[in-house]
This record gives C-alpha cells, structure tokens and sequence, in this order.
C-alpha cells in the first residue's frame, strides 16, 4: 500500500548517504542548493575500515572546511612503501609528505567511519535534509525535474543524484552492464594497536605494501596510532572455477602461503567473519538521463589498487559545486543554476577522467599481482625509481 506524502521540493536529491553522497550534499548545499539526501539504510554509517585521501581529495576537503577534522582523525604517513610479498624486501618507496608541496595538499589516512561521520556532521550543520530507512525505487523524469519514488514518499526536485554505489539502482535506469568480478576478494582488520605488538614488521609511520603473486596485504595506522588497519587481498581460485561460494578463509590461508614472515604473521588479525568480493564496472558513456546524473561508485566503480574509489567520487561532488556555483550560476532574483548546462558540463568532464583511472587500477592490480619472470620485472622496475619521483602520479594528483 502507499501512502504518499509530499515533502517540500528541493533543488537537489541525492539518492545514497556514503561518502560520495554525502560529499556531494555538502558542497552543493554549500554552492547554494537545498540538498536533500535519501539513503535506504536505517542508520548513515560506513562498514569496513581504513581509507586512503590522496592530495586530489584533500584539496576539496579543504574547500569544504572538514580537512583540518580529518587530519585531527587520521594519520599523515611518511612514506609508501612496497615490498615484495615473498621475500619481504623493500622495492620502493615514495615520500608521502612532500605532496603538500608538490600537490598543494597531503595525503592522509583516515578510519572510513571517521570520514562518513565528518561529511554527516558538516552536513546537518550546513542543512541539508537527511533522510534514513529510504530505499528509492524508481526516478522518473517531470516537467522542469524529477520525481523520485520511494516506498510511501515521492519527492520532488530539479534534479536527482544517483550516488547508490556498485550495485546502483538507478545506473541499471540509464545502462544495462553489470558488475564485473575480478576473482579477488579482500580481508579487512582495523585492531587495536597493542593487538599488533607481537606482529612482525609493523610500521606505525608509514602505508606499507606487500604486493606478489595473486596477492597483496595493505597496512597502515588509523586515529593518531591507536588502531592498525590491515587489508589482504588474493585470487580465488573458487572464483576463476566459477563456483559460488568462493573468497572463503581457507582460500586466504592457502592464497597467502610462502609469503614472508611479515606478512603471514599479519593474517590472525584480520576479521574473518566477513570479506569483500571485489567487483568493477567497465567506464559508461550514459551517466545522465534528463535531470537524473550518476556519481561516485554508481557512475564509475574501480578496483581499490590506486586508493582512489572515494577520492573520484570527492572530485565529482568538487567538480559539480564547481560549475553551479561557477561557470554555470545565473544571477538575478529566484533563478538557480543551468542545471542543463552544468549536468552536461559534469558528465563531459568527469567521464574520461575516471574512465582513466578505472582502467589504471585495474593495469596497477596486475602489475602487483605478478609471478615468476614478470615479477622479476616488476621488482627491478620498482627498485630503479627515487623517493621523490612522483611522475607517474602528476595525472591523479594535481590540482586540475
Ligand atoms: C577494500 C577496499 C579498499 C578501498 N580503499 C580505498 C581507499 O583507500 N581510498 C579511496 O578513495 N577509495 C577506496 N575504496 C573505494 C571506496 O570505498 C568507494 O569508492 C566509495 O566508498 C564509494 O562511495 P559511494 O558513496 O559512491 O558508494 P557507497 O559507499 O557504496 O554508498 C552508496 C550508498 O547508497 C545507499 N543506497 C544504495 N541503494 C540505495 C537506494 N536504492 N536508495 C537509497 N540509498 C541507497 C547505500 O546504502 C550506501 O549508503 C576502497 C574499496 C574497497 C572495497
């Protein structure tokens, strides 16, 4: 049964409250929209554990005045360091801290609740209507914007965000691909930091990574030192068989076997009562139907190898603020942004950007997953760069 109420119209709904939703809420609110944001789950919040903000996110967060609160959160990292996952040696490192002067902003790492729970503060503080226990089902397009339906509401707006992640609904409105599996599953842990005490290799200043065959392990420290966030990823052969049950804690102990000391003392920590089947989408043409436009996940999921999923999605909010209240504003009494022109303008720019970057993290995913001869390879690449070489990542990092 419905029973339809009618909530004011507002300039903006945003359908999903995850770090893509909630950062584009903030910044078009700050840009001057009512903003309002639907998310199907009763409480907002984020599962998981550590995320990596690379300098082309940070600048925006800056823009939006909650840098400070996640540098408070998190941690700023020395270095990167990679390291082979059989022999544990050191392949390379980058200095972390120089990005704030070569990229006019720094990379932090941040516990992802910490970062969801900034965006929501920032947003109830700025105004925007936060709606939970809302699972959209349907926009349709109206006259001068969309309406968008909801079990027992429908809300009215100019336009309608689609920022509802890997499994968008409102993608499958505009496109019919589907997810593509990788075969790779992930294991997460953020511990306490005395739980890591006994384990070999621990390094509290840095990212480190141990990338070999069909595998690699993350680690890096959260909330000023006192959690250790780990991440273990590998092949599942079940997967490549096509079977359904595949990712499975037998499969992490048998993925991970022969790898160095450091990093098998590291797998008792890891929470195995969950992983994360990693999944991608290949790049779109039609992220845009009227007033109906993607962003973050739904419009481009990538494979985590670059640290960059949630990064994009904080470029897209930056980039679509940007144009409403920039180059696509209009002055006078009552009249809003061209919100044709800017929708258009956002999809031209943002498309080949993070098609871009899907298809690197899905090359750099290979490249660490290397075996035999080919990894040999990939060491000597690694071992020939300097600390300060940053060439390769002028493209993802620098302001644009
Ligand atoms: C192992 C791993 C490590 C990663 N590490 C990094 C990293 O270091 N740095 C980085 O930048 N990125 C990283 N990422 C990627 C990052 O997590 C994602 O890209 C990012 O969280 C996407 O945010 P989003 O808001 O677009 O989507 P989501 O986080 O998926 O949010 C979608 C929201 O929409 C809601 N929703 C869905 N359907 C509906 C509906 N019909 N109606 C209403 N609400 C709905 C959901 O409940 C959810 O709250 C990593 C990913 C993985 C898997």
């Amino acid at each position: 049964m419905t029973n339809d109420t009618a909530p004011t119209a507002v300039d903006v709904v945003v359908v999903g409250g995850g770090i893509g939703g909630l950062g584009n809420a903030l910044a078009l609110t700050r840009a001057g929209q009512r903003v309002r944001v639907l998310e199907r789950a009763d409480e907002f919040g984020e599962v998981g554990a550590g995320l990596q903000m690379a300098p082309n996110a940070t600048r925006i967060l800056r823009d939006w005045g909650v840098l400070d609160q996640v540098i408070a959160e998190g941690v700023l990292p020395k270095h990167l360091v990679m390291r082979d996952a059989l022999d544990g040696s050191e392949l390379t490192r980058l200095d972390l801290q120089r990005t704030q002067e070569r990229y006019g902003a720094p990379y932090v790492v941040i516990h992802r609740s910490d970062l969801h729970r900034i965006l929501l503060d920032a947003c109830r503080a700025a105004g925007v209507d936060l709606v939970t226990s809302c699972g959209v089902k349907d926009v349709v397009d109206v006259d001068g914007g969309v309406e968008v339906h909801s079990p027992g509401r429908t809300d009215h707006a100019r336009v309608a965000l689609g920022a509802d992640g890997l499994g968008s609904l409102l993608r499958s409105q505009l496109s019919n691909d589907e997810q593509v599996s990788s075969a790779y599953v992930a294991y997460r842990g953020a511990v306490p930091v005395e739980e890591v005490a006994e384990q070999q290799g621990i390094a509290m200043t840095d990212v480190v990574v141990y990338i070999g065959p069909r595998r690699h392990l993350v680690q890096y420290p959260l909330r000023h030192g006192e959690i250790f966030n780990q991440v273990a990823v590998f092949e599942s052969p079940k997967a490549l068989r096509g079977e359904e049950d595949w990712g499975t804690p037998d499969e992490l102990d048998a993925a991970f076997a022969g790898s160095c000391p450091a990093v098998l003392s590291a797998l008792p920590r890891l929470w195995r009562d969950r992983w994360w089947r990693m999944y991608d989408r290949e790049p779109i043409t039609n992220w845009r139907r009227g007033s109906l436009v993607l962003t973050g996940d739904a419009a481009h999921p990538m494979l985590q190898y670059l640290a960059q999923g949630a990064c994009q999605a904080i470029e897209d909010a930056g980039v679509l603020a940007g144009l409403v209240s920039g180059e696509h504003a209009r002055s006078g009494p009552g009249s809003g942004p061209d919100w044709d022109a800017a929708l258009g303008s956002y999809v031209e720019l943002r498309r080949p950007r993070t098609a871009e970057v899907q298809t690197t993290a899905r090359w750099w995913g290979s490249f660490w997953h290397r075996d035999g001869a080919e990894r040999e390879a990939r060491n000597e690449v690694l071992r020939s760069r300097e600390v300060d070489d940053y060439q390769h990542l002028d493209w993802l990092y620098a302001a644009r």
